[in-house]
Order: structure tokens, then C-alpha cells, then sequence
């Protein structure tokens, strides 16, 4: 296959023979079945106001008018020599005087050409998508000039002709093949795992069960123990084969306009244990030697009627590992689930060590023939602190290695996500960009008036991303302990205030950058180097929650601090663990609140627990009224649940009510998880609870609060269990382990600790 890395060759005369924007009047179309003709006229207007007209074909040439593909070469604008230079991903796009030409080898090449032309008038996308920001000053002339351009990567996920992302407008869905009523309404049929479109359950099962897995102990899988997007075949079954190659040749012929399709396994990890299967498996329990087998009959089969299109398959879930024996055919493109989207510091990583074993399994399939591998990573919902060369760095070596492309981001990171995206599309077509000057570009966009500053910010990130890759210190829970510094985060925090206290930006564009600075600062407290500098703890906590109260995000922002505090208390003493508890709630305001008996404890004050602080109500349970809370469940031994099962909170007393007796008044439920299947909620067993104060145990036995609803209880505390400073009142979840499966919960919605003869 034609390797082609991003040349650009951009030949540009002096600014003194430019094209005038206001002469182009027509444009003469690549012919049928084109898109770049529509999109251009898009960009044309949306750039200049003015509607191109599209000529017929059979109407003759015109000077002031944009060729298009095989018209730009007939006109003489573009050479078959250039084209050729530019590959079957690149395109060439010329200006003159008085014409502009854009041609390519396949449509798609074309099509980015056309983005790169809406690019150079002044266009940006908005984000992921068709959307697109116009220039602030109409363009009124281009410089004459010829690009010839090609993108690094042959796959690049989204769907934005100016960045030259395509890869969602050349997939082939599923849905859109063959019998797409069996797909409608209640099929989770998505475009990843095909199988429930290649064999689909509805079609087949009954007449066939052994098309699907047979489980471990010789049965076949039931028809209703998988969905579509969840379809395990036997692949060994030769008519699995037959019937796969015969729906996939349909799809690809109903989608002419398509060139990628997946022909992959259901989303589950269950493979079928026939021998016959297993036979075709290298190692047991690595099953790419299987999939690889059937995927090459249906590739090598549609190759031949086929041969543009590129078929896609999974390095997942069990076919993760390259196999010896067997190869990717040369039109299939084996996709790669990486775990090397979500890592922060990447360029630290990669010279540290720690993902070595992800770096195997990906050079595994490099170099092993088929089409060069693409990766999906799993960057979405996560914190980037500096995404900037974070993604650059990261872009750079997926290119360095020979990855083919992204299949799949699953979402965007949670900070500065419209910065994400573009940057995003940008380095996919060129990783060697200077990724900052993207950002320059591109900020005032989004921020307008704030622009300068967010950028600031960013230089601010990339400049201490830097220098600790500089400084080699060994990486702690993926981030370097000398990022979030002192220095730095001051710094952070008044080039952010810069941004928000920007003159004249918009009411939602000042709370959007107040959530950059809120989601900064509760990841600097999940990060900080030194939990023992008081001074530090106390600036991230009082800039946090100022954020946060402004962005009605307190109880996150608690709920942020009390699990970083989980994990503290696995190194820290609990004198210091004491210590931050009361500081975090001192400046959260998460304080005991003086009332008529005694004191009222806010659901913000606990820590260590499993749930909340968060309203539980019919979301949670359509039974339970809404109520503010916070709660634990079982601790489950060798579960994934790694719960303490305790929830705990500590207060002082003043001197004369310490010693004295009390009584510990307190609202909650015995609660069911949400994972609780129908007979679990019918025969619920009952919770155990056990209450201690200061060691002392106060109570041991039943919950004894109502299922489905809150209810009071109310526990005495003997005389002199209560002292002046660090009272600490733990709950403790005493009932049965259940794995996965825990429905046993204790949530406190109202805790007051009450003085006889106060009411
Ligand atoms: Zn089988």
C-alpha cells in the first residue's frame, strides 16, 4: 500500500497577484454523486455571502469560476502528475488570477480540498461537526498559489471536511444494509461490532443456534441471553461464513458511497468454546486467530468486486494479541483498543516506562501486513491538565509507529472539549503542526474578548508539562508531583481570573471558564504534591469552592475531595487525615450547624462513603422521595466493589457539652442499589448497621430505617464518650458481601446530634 506522510508543498507568489474573492462566480462540478460542489458552495457563502452558481456540465468553461476534480484537470489547472503527487488520500488546490482548481484521486481527497479552500477564507468548524464559525472580515483575496497536501493518517475520526476529518461520512452503517427492519426500534445495532448485522439473531437463531457460542458446558447460547451489538458466533461454522460474505457484499453494495466497514465481533467477551473454534485459536484464550479467519474470507471475497473499500476489525476483548499464523488480509485494518488516550503525561510516560505492555500489543500488529492499524483510544469524561501537547505528543508517535489512523475517541476530555475537537481534527491530518499556534488560531473563536488569556492559560500548562518532563521526577498516580506546584497553580488561577473577568464576554462563556478553573482546581486536589503544606491545601480548597459555589457544584466538588481523602488515607496518618477532614470542611463549609438541641452534620461532611453527597430519589428508586445524602453499602471480599463499607465524619464540641450525654438523631434508609434485579427488591434482605464514636460502639444491629422511604432513628450516646476536639462518628455497613450484586445500603439523609433538656 502507498505510504503518504503529509507533504505539503505550498508554492505562493507575492500578495500583489492575488485572486479577487468577488469575481469567483460559478463553479464547475466533479460530476454526479459529488459532494464537494454542495460543500463548496456552503463554505462560499457562509465565507463571503455570495452564492456561487453550479454550471451544468455541458456548459462551457468559464474564467472566475472554481474547478472541481476531473474539471480542474480538463481545464488544464491541475496536472495528473500532481494528483499522483498528493496520493489517494491528498488533494492539489491551485489559485490563479483568476480561477481556483481543486483535484484529487478519489472523491474523499477532494472533499478536503474544498475544507482546506473554506480554511483559507476564513472559516473554523464550531466543533465536531458540519458547523462552522465565519470569518470576522470577509476574506476579499487569496494569494495564488499551489498546495499539494496529503494527511498522515488514512482514517481520521469525526466528520469535518475543513479538518479533513471524514472518517463518520465514510463508515458504512449497518442499519443500512440489508433487512433494516430487523434493526429498527428495539435492536441496539450500533456502526462498531457488526456480527448482529452479518448473521443477524432475529434471522437465524431459531432455525440455527449453532451460528452463535456454545458456551462451556456444550450448549449453545440462548436466543435471548444477547443482543445485537452483543452477537457471539461460532465462527468456525462455514456457513457463518457464507452468510456473512453474502450480507456484507449487500451492505457495501447499498452504500456505494462508503469505503470503510466493520466486520467485527459482538461487544461481549464471551467466544465460542466448539472445538472447532478453538482449533482455530493460537493460544487459548486469545482468539485473534479465529476472528482473523473468518474476517479475511469476507474480505478477500468482497476484495474482488471491492477493491477501494477497507474493511475494519477489533483488536478487543480476547483478540487483542497479534497472532503468528495468520495476517490481516491487505483490505482489512485491524483496530486497536489503546489505553493510551488517557494518559496526562504522555511524552513522561513514554520515556518512564508503564505502558510498555499496551505499546506491544499494539507493534504486534504493526508491520503484519493488511492496511496499517488504526487505534481507539478512550479519552472521553477524562481530565486533560495539558491536552495541548498531551494530544500532540501522543499524535506524533501513533504516526512515528505506523498507526494508520483513530477509530474511535469515545467522547472528548471534560476540559476546554471545543479546543479538544479541533485540535483533535487538526493533528490528525499533520501531528507535526505547532499545536499552539492551532490553539492561537483558533481560541478567539470560541472566547472571543477572553481568547488571549485562555491561551495564556494553555502556554502556562505546556510550558510546567514541559518542564516536568525536564525534571524526570517518577510519576505518581500518572501525574509528576512537581506540576501542580504553588507557583503554578497561582499562576493558573490569575491568568483563569484574567479569562472570566474578561470586559464584555457573555454571561454562559464567563460560567464556561469559571468551570475550567473549578475543574483545574478539584483535579489539582486529586494531585497536589504536598498534602501536608497547609498553606497550599487551603488556597486549592478556598479557589475551588468559590468556583464551585458560583457554578451550584458544591456537593461534586465535596463529594471530588472526599474520595481523594479515601486515598489519602491509605499513606497518610490519621492524625493528618484528621487534620485535612476538618480543613476541608472548614473551608467547604461543610460544618456542623448550630440547632435548638445541638448540631445539625451536613450530608457534605461525611467522608469515605460510597454514595453522595447526592439526591437519591426516583432516578435512584421509583419509590424513594428525593432527599440530599450521603451512604455506604456492603464491603464485598474479592468483588470489584472495593468499598470500606464506613462512612465517617469528626467534629469538635465546646467545653461544657463534652463528656455529656447525647442522643444521635438520624434520617435514612435501608436503601436498594440500582443493580438490583426485580426478585432481589421482592425478597431484600435486611441491612446491618454498626454506629461507633470515638471507638465507643453506640449501636449494633438491624438499620432498622424503612426500604423505599427515609424514616428517623435515634441512638443515646452514654456519658463521656463525647470529647472537645476530633469527635469521630463512623457508620459502618455490617451486612452480607454480594459482589457486584449489593443491595443492601444505609444512606443518611439528616444526622443531629441532640442534648437532653436543650429543646
Ligand atoms: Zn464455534
Amino acid at each position: 500500500m502507498k505510504t503518504m506522510l503529509s507533504v505539503l508543498i505550498s508554492v505562493c507568489a507575492a500578495a500583489a497577484f492575488g485572486l479577487s474573492v468577488e469575481k469567483i462566480q460559478d463553479v464547475h462540478g466533479a460530476g454526479e454523486h459529488d459532494l464537494s460542489a454542495t460543500w463548496l458552495q456552503t463554505y462560499w457563502n457562509k465565507a463571503t455571502g455570495k452564492n456561487l452558481r453550479l454550471l451544468k456540465p455541458s456548459e462551457p468553461f468559464r474564467s472566475n469560476a472554481v474547478y472541481l476534480g476531473k474539471a480542474a484537470l480538463e481545464k488544464g489547472l491541475v496536472s495528473k502528475e500532481e494528483t499522483a503527487r498528493a496520493g489517494s488520500d491528498g488533494f492539489v488546490l491551485k489559485i490563479t488570477e483568476d480561477a481556483i482548481g481543486i483535484a484529487s484521486e478519489n472523491p474523499w481527497g477532494l472533499l478536503c480540498g474544498v475544507g482546506r479552500l473554506g480554511e483559507m477564507l476564513g472559516l473554523r468548524p464550531t466543533g465536531n461537526g458540519a458547523g462552522v464559525f465565519p470569518p470576522s472580515v470577509p476574506p476579499r483575496e487569496l494569494k495564488e498559489c499551489t498546495i499539494i497536501d496529503a494527511p498522515a493518517f488514512f482514517y481520521r475520526n469525526g466528520g469535518n471536511p475543513l479538518t479533513g476529518q471524514l472518517g463518520s461520512l465514510m463508515l458504512g452503517d449497518p442499519r443500512h444494509g440489508a433487512d433494516p427492519e430487523l434493526f429498527r426500534k428495539k435492536s441496539d445495532l450500533w456502526i462498531d461490532h457488526t456480527a448482529g448485522y452479518l448473521v443477524p439473531r432475529l434471522k437465524y437463531y431459531d432455525a440455527h443456534p449453532e451460528y452463535y457460542s456454545m458456551l462451556k458446558n456444550g450448549e449453545r447460547i440462548a436466543k435471548d441471553s444477547f443482543t445485537d451489538h452483543r452477537t457471539p458466533l461460532c465462527l468456525s461454522n462455514p456457513d457463518v461464513t457464507k452468510i456473512s460474505i453474502e450480507r456484507a457484499e449487500k451492505w457495501v453494495e447499498l452504500n456505494p458511497d462508503k469505503k470503510f466497514f466493520y466486520l467485527t465481533y459482538g461487544d461481549t467477551t464471551l467466544w465460542c468454546r466448539c472445538p472447532e473454534c478453538e482449533k482455530l485459536d493460537e493460544q487459548p484464550g486469545q482468539y485473534a486467530g479465529r476472528l482473523l479467519t473468518w474476517v479475511n474470507a469476507v474480505a478477500d471475497a468482497l476484495g474482488k468486486k471491492y477493491p477501494d473499500r477497507i474493511f475494519l476489525t477489533f483488536a478487543y476483548a480476547g483478540s487483542d494479541a497479534a497472532p503468528e499464523r495468520i495476517k490481516p488480509a491487505g483490505n482489512v485494518a485491524v483496530v486497536v483498543a489503546s489505553s493510551l488516550g488517557n494518559r496526562p503525561f504522555f511524552a513522561h510516560e513514554l520515556k518512564q516506562g508503564g505502558m510498555e505492555k499496551m505499546q506491544e500489543t499494539l507493534k504486534g500488529w504493526l508491520g503484519r501486513g493488511g492496511q496499517r492499524p488504526l487505534v481507539c483510544e478512550y479519552i472521553g469524561g477524562t481530565y486533560q491538565p495539558a491536552f495541548v501537547p498531551q494530544t500532540a505528543d501522543r499524535y506524533r508517535y501513533l504516526k512515528k509507529c505506523g498507526v494508520g489512523g483513530i477509530a474511535f475517541n469515545y467522547g472528548n476530555p471534560v476540559n476546554f472539549p471545543k479546543l479538544w475537537w479541533y485540535l483533535h481534527g487538526k493533528l490528525l491530518w499533520n501531528p507535526e503542526q505547532d499545536a499552539m499556534k492551532l490553539m492561537e488560531d483558533y481560541a478567539p473563536c470560541l472566547y472571543g474578548a477572553a481568547a488571549p488569556h485562555v491561551i495564556a492559560y494553555l502556554k502556562l500548562a505546556d510550558a510546567q508539562y514541559q518542564k516536568t518532563l525536564q525534571s524526570g521526577r517518577k510519576l505518581a498516580n500518572a501525574y509528576p508531583p512537581d506540576f501542580y506546584t504553588p507557583e503554578f497553580l497561582r499562576q493558573a488561577c490569575s491568568v483563569l481570573d484574567n479569562a472570566i473577568n474578561s470586559p464584555g464576554i457573555t454571561e454562559t462563556l464567563r460560567k464556561e471558564l469559571t468551570s475550567e478553573k473549578y475543574l483545574m482546581l478539584a483535579d489539582a486536589m486529586k494531585h497536589l504534591p504536598d498534602y501536608n503544606d497547609g498553606e497550599l491545601v487551603r488556597f486549592v480548597l478556598n479557589e475551588g469552592n468559590r468556583c464551585a459555589k458560583q457554578l451550584n457544584r458544591e456537593t461534586e466538588f465535596a463529594r471530588s475531595n472526599n474520595l481523594v481523602l479515601r486515598e489519602l488515607e491509605k499513606t497518610l496518618p490519621p492524625s493528618r487525615i484528621m487534620a485535612l477532614k476538618k480543613q476541608i470542611g472548614t473551608t467547604t463549609g461543610a460544618v456542623p450547624e448550630k440547632t435548638a438541641a445541638g448540631y445539625r452534620f451536613p450530608a457534605a461532611m461525611w467522608s469515605g462513603q460510597d454514595f453522595g453527597p447526592k439526591e437519591y430519589g426516583p432516578k435512584n428508586d421509583p419509590l424513594s422521595p428525593p432527599k440530599l445524602c450521603a451512604g455506604v453499602f456492603t464491603k464485598a471480599k474479592g468483588g470489584r466493589i472495593t468499598s470500606s463499607a464506613e462512612m465517617s465524619l469528626v467534629f469538635d464540641l465546646p467545653e461544657p457539652e463534652a463528656g455529656k450525654e447525647a442522643v444521635l438523631n438520624l434520617e435514612g434508609q435501608d436503601a436498594v442499589s440500582r443493580g438490583a434485579a426485580p426478585h432481589h427488591l421482592k425478597n431484600k434482605e435486611i441491612t446491618m448497621m454498626r454506629i461507633t464514636l470515638n471507638g465507643t460502639v453506640i449501636y449494633d444491629g438491624e438499620c432498622g430505617f424503612a426500604i423505599h422511604n427515609w424514616s428517623r432513628r435515634e441512638f443515646k450516646i452514654p456519658a463521656g464518650v463525647l470529647k472537645k476536639e476530633n469527635n469521630s462518628l463512623v457508620i459502618r455497613n455490617t451486612g452480607h458481601a454480594r459482589g457486584a450484586f449489593v443491595y443492601c445500603w444505609i444512606l443518611i439523609s439528616d444526622a443531629q446530634l441532640q442534648f437532653p433538656g436543650q429543646q
